[in-house]
């Protein structure tokens, strides 16, 4: 298997590293301050054997990217996929430290992952892969360091291992070592739907400046995961009509909306969105391709590419997965005046109840859902109004101006810090 950091081509670290450039240049930052702020502080490789259920020693291959410390401890998931490499986790550490920095949250940007497949691993085989993964990563991580979260293919079980792996080392517990824990462990609530929830707040704000009513306006929903599924549960409360929605085994669709709540019921059940009744079976590029108000990619890196992205006829790209369009995908959808919204903008609302629990967990204070609910909406409907008023003003699109945004915030804290020694 070629493992490359996409999904089919190209490389997401090239793709960071492109976009830190365009917006670096637009924002003429000196080359002293692009060296200290644009390469990761701190990267870490490490070997995770595991005993198998059937005896053996499987040999993991794990990684933990601190890509900024620059405005507060490092922050950013750990995702378990197939195709996880050093490079797709630099990238993505990299897109956190701006996201972060967009919604104007007290941290910087990691990313941890393994190269595994748990589709394919028992409940043991996983939780012995965590510890011994967390047990090797330990003296980067901890409250004030660098705090892990969920991400593809990873929950608030693997978070509540993690927690305890660490607690039980340091010999106290220690919830604020990780976000997007269970509840009952000093989780928040609010932090699972978190980035759904996120990216239906910048899509009704989206519709807003578009002049186009969310009630009605027809979606496609790529990938059916945490943040794809909740999104589409959302949009489909507020009257929008979720007309076709994917996962990695099919792709289903409807043209008079499907109903979200009993496909969400199925896949818990089934695992899968394939054979949903009252639809009809569609091919994955169908859905890219697909008429319609709003698309969500919500899966992996590298989705709409040069070699699809005219094919897209959304009026707007919600993107809820990290890095779903290339430089040249971007490039394609501005000429074709689709509207994007980036994915340290859309998807950035999982980080901040990520915060929010982090500040719970720091205060041994809890909140109510209410309250979360309120402050996510305002941090996020902020975050937009500054990224769309430096794309009208300065006449740039949306991700050139949520990168200014964000990388402008991390350059001026990097400045007032100086250098060490
Ligand atoms: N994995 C999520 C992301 O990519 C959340 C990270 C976090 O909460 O730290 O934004």
């Amino acid at each position: 298997m070629v493992t490359t950091a996409t999904t089919t081509q190209g490389n997401a670290y090239d793709v960071a590293l492109e976009n830190f450039d365009a917006a670096a240049d637009r924002l003429e930052l000196d080359s002293d301050t692009r060296e200290m702020i644009k390469y990761p502080e701190r990267m870490l490789t490490v070997t995770v054997p595991v005993r198998m259920d059937n005896g053996h020693i499987h040999r993991f291959e794990g990684y933990r990217v601190q890509h900024s410390s620059v405005r507060g401890p490092a922050k950013g998931g750990i995702r378990y996929h197939p195709q996880v490499t050093l490079d797709e986790i630099k990238a993505l550490a990299t897109w956190m430290t701006w996201k972060c920095a967009v919604v104007n949250i007290p941290f910087g940007g990691a990313k941890g992952g393994i190269t595994c497949d748990p589709k394919h691993m028992s409940l043991g085989e996983l939780e012995r892969m965590t510890r011994r993964y967390t047990s090797s990563i330990l003296p980067m991580i901890g409250p004030e360091q660098d705090i892990p979260a969920p991400d593809v293919y990873t929950n608030s079980q693997t978070m509540a291992w993690i927690m305890d792996t660490y607690s039980m080392t340091k010999g106290y517990p220690i919830p604020g070592v990780v976000t997007g824990k269970p509840i009952s462990l000093g989780g928040s609530l609010g932090r699972n739907e978190a980035t759904g929830r996120g990216v239906s707040y910048t899509i009704e704000c989206a519709c807003e400046h578009l002049g186009l009513p969310l009630k009605g306006a027809t979606v496609a929903v790529q990938g059916f995961g945490n943040a794809g599924s909740i999104a589409a549960q959302l949009l489909h409360e507020a009257g929008a009509k979720v007309i076709a929605v994917s996962d990695s085994t099919g792709c289903v669709y409807n043209r008079n909306g499907l109903d979200i709540p009993e496909l969400m019921r199925m896949k818990s059940l089934t695992g899968h969105v394939q054979g949903f009744p009252e639809s009809e079976e569609i091919h994955h590029d169908e859905l890219l391709a697909m008429e319609c108000d709003i698309l969500v990619p919500a899966a992996l890196e590298n989705a709409i590419r040069a070699d699809n992205a005219a094919k897209v006829r959304a009026r707007i790209v919600a993107e809820a997965a990290n890095g779903p369009l290339t430089p040249a995908a971007d490039r394609i959808l501005d000429g074709k005046g689709i509207f994007v919204i980036p994915d340290i903008l859309c998807n950035a609302g999982g980080v901040t109840v990520s915060y929010f629990e982090w500040v719970q967990d720091e205060q041994h204070l809890f909140w109510e859902a209410q309250d979360i609910y309120n402050r996510l909406e305002r941090v996020m409907k902020t975050a937009f109004r500054d990224v769309l008023k430096l794309h009208l003003d300065q006449g740039v699109p949306m991700r050139l101006a949520a990168n200014m945004l964000g990388i402008g915030r991390v350059a001026e804290a990097v400045k007032l810090r100086g250098i060490y020694p």
